[in-house]
């Protein structure tokens, strides 16, 4: 446990050079641990290390860490696909979903959202290197995606999240963290002042300064905050 305050310690202090290099506040950049994989513990740890925003990729996994830290202060934001017959227990248990692929999933989290809860913070997913075996919505669905889901009531459309393809050279990753808020961009042209997306969800433990970079308002971290992830959990 020395260890992981060890690594947020790290990591908060390459979130600092990083937004000082982008001439931004790092107040501007949520650190957002991703916890699939990890233990109870491991996450009451991260919180008493000051971390308050968890991701989870796999429900069944987060909805018993969800219900065994009840007590703590926790903002739990799913990051992982998303099958249709889940959205239910998405929207009743999580204040951020980053991985919305399908208009039919936002619909159905629209509908499943409690209407004592505030709504739904929400981005999309966008497939930005075009790759057959990723999710997301392909750019140029975007527009009129966002259009029909920036109509639901229970959510609130924040931004974009993306996952790129590796690529080791810094002034490589920035492309298409580039690209995406590029698309951000464009987006909130169509949309009313009140409606702007205000979130980019990119960056991970390997490229996260060039996501800082690019205008990333999100990073969404794991292994650098909680070490290597043995390849049998989840
Ligand atoms: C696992 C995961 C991360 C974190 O990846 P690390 O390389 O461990 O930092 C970020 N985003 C998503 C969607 C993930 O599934």
């Amino acid at each position: 446990m020395q260890d992981q305050s060890n690594r947020i310690a790290a990591l908060r202090s390459r979130l600092k050079v990083a937004a000082a290099e982008a001439q931004r506040p790092v107040s501007e950049v949520t650190l957002l641990a991703v916890s699939k994989t990890r233990t109870s513990e491991q996450v009451t740890q991260a919180n008493v290390s000051g971390l308050t925003s968890f991701g989870e990729n796999y429900l069944q996994e987060a909805l018993k860490k969800v219900s065994a830290l009840k007590t703590l202060i926790l903002d739990w934001h799913f990051i992982g696909p998303i099958q249709s017959n889940k959205t239910r227990q998405i929207a009743e248990h999580f204040s951020w979903v980053h991985s919305v692929d399908r208009l039919k999933i936002a619909q159905r989290l629209s509908a499943q959202r409690p209407t004592n809860m505030p709504p739904l913070n929400i981005c999309l997913q966008v497939n930005i290197d075009d790759e057959p075996t990723k999710a997301g919505f392909e750019p140029s669905d975007l527009l009129t995606v966002v259009s029909e889901i920036a109509r639901l009531p229970n959510l609130r459309l924040r931004g974009l999240m993306a996952m790129p393809e590796a690529r080791k050279d810094k002034q490589e990753q920035r492309i298409p963290f580039r690209q995406l808020r590029k698309l951000r961009d464009e987006i909130n042209q169509s949309l009313d002042n009140s409606q702007k997306l205000d979130t980019l969800s990119m960056g991970m433990s390997a490229d996260l300064e060039a996501a800082i970079l690019e205008g990333a308002t999100i990073v969404r971290v794991g292994t650098d905050i909680f070490g290597p992830r043995s390849t049998t959990a989840g």
